[in-house]
């Protein structure tokens, strides 16, 4: 049987809405959302859409006026709850822009709750664009069909967040100076995962981190991975060992 192309979607339209959704509701999207709509998928009215607004989860919706710059539509269905995702955080000290990007669009298609940007010591970009990180999480939930989009936190400086750190909630720093195989550490529960940046973490970062209750350090193979590769394989373990990968897909 020939391979399904990714591209294009056998799938209706998704969209992220920043409104409430509710059946019945009228709603009119300008900007980027109606661009998409009515110039780049050159849908009109009739066409179907799927919205999401994460509150009220996912809804069927029919176009009713597309222009060049405003689409007006009916929301005509509840489709499913927002659902709910695995309680794993990645806490990511931001890298360059082009991996960091890939880091969080790979992140949330794997199916992360939350990201939080974590400055260490050895974390050479300053400012991190919130702004463009959750543009890129809402593209890539919309595309991977969640629901939910994950929460996208403040930057912390890695001693605030660790004299913070809730108690019940496992700690699992990327090491790579060894540790425990991340897919052994992973138990179901709320649970996070530390990635350091390009330079690694210093020995005294290491000592701290290492001194909170719940931390564990793990291994993620012999080889040195670079920080988003690394993201990937830890997310990609703790969701097959503990996480919702081994569930039934939804029907
Ligand atoms: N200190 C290293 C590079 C750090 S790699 C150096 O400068 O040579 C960036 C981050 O990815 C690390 O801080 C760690 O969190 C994670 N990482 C990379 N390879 C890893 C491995 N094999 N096991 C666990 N974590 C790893």
């Amino acid at each position: 049987m020939p391979a399904t192309p990714a591209w294009p979607p056998s799938s209706l339209p998704r969209l992220f809405v920043e409104q409430a959704l509710s059946d019945g509701l009228s709603l009119t999207l300008d900007g980027a959302p109606a661009n998409y709509l009515g110039n780049v998928l050159r849908l009109g009215p009739g066409a179907e859409v799927k919205l999401f607004d994460d509150r009220t989860g996912e809804w069927l919706a029919r176009i009713e006026e597309a222009g060049r710059k405003r689409v007006t539509l009916a929301v005509t269905r509840h489709l499913r709850p927002r659902e709910e995702v695995p309680d794993l955080w990645l806490l990511f000290a931001p890298v360059k822009r082009a991996p960091l990007d890939w880091m969080i669009e790979k992140a949330t298609e794997l199916g992360v709750a939350r990201l939080v940007p974590v400055v260490t010591q050895r974390t050479v970009v300053d400012r991190v664009n919130l702004d463009r990180l959750r543009a890129i999480s809402i593209e890539a939930a919309e595309q991977c069909d969640r629901a939910a989009l994950p929460e996208l936190a403040e930057p912390v400086k890695l001693d605030k967040l660790l004299k913070e750190w809730p108690a019940e909630r496992a700690l699992l720093f990327a090491d790579e100076e060894g540790g425990e195989p991340l897919q052994e550490a992973a138990k179901p529960g709320p649970a996070a995962i530390l990635i350091g940046p390009e330079g690694g973490f210093t020995a005294e970062e290491r000592e701290a981190i290492r001194a909170v209750p719940s931390a564990r350090a793990v291994a993620l193979g012999p080889r040195i991975l670079r920080a988003e590769t690394a993201a990937l394989a830890a997310l990609s373990l703790w969701m097959a060992a503990a996480g919702d990968w081994s569930r039934p897909p939804r029907a």
